[in-house]
């Protein structure tokens, strides 16, 4: 149980991503506007979560690669309510879990929708950047052919 003090609502600071010294690259590229993902030497295949061998083939010669940035939309849900005061202005919100062209899913936020427009599965998708601050970068997903 948290205690104002005011009765002031400042705004919340948003969570921030847990960056690793594996999850790093990805972060940095997504910061440089660049997505890159884990890439095996093997066998060719793109993967995520980043690990020090291949899900696929368990080569170890793992290389960070740049992806288009393109994808689906695998799975969401919409947030009508608020959880945490950060994303109050953002209700609502979609969290998706995008599939990229390469194969690798994970999640992230839709963003760019018309007020009232709904998600909807196998949507083709295109990476934005998003700054938090001068170091920290997420990657969102907008519709493809969105206007923004
Ligand atoms: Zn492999």
């Amino acid at each position: 149980m948290s205690i104002e003090t005011t009765g002031e609502r400042s705004a919340p600071r948003p969570p921030y991503p847990v960056i690793t010294d594996e999850t790093a690259p990805f972060w940095d590229s997504a910061h440089a506007r660049a997505l890159q993902l884990p890439h095996c030497r093997g066998c060719g295949e793109f993967f995520f979560p980043p690990a020090e061998f291949c899900r696929f083939c368990w080569s170890e010669e793992i290389s960070w690669d740049q992806v288009a940035g393109t994808g689906k939309i695998f799975s969401f849900v919409t947030f009508q309510r608020m959880y945490n005061r950060a994303f109050e202005e953002l209700l609502p919100y979609h969290v998706i879990v995008v599939e990229l062209d390469e194969g690798p899913r994970f999640m992230s936020r839709l963003t760019g929708l018309a007020e009232g427009e709904i998600p909807t599965v196998d949507a083709a998708v295109e990476v934005v950047y998003e700054d938090l601050d001068e170091t920290t970068t997420l990657p969102l997903f907008r519709l493809q052919g969105a206007a923004r």
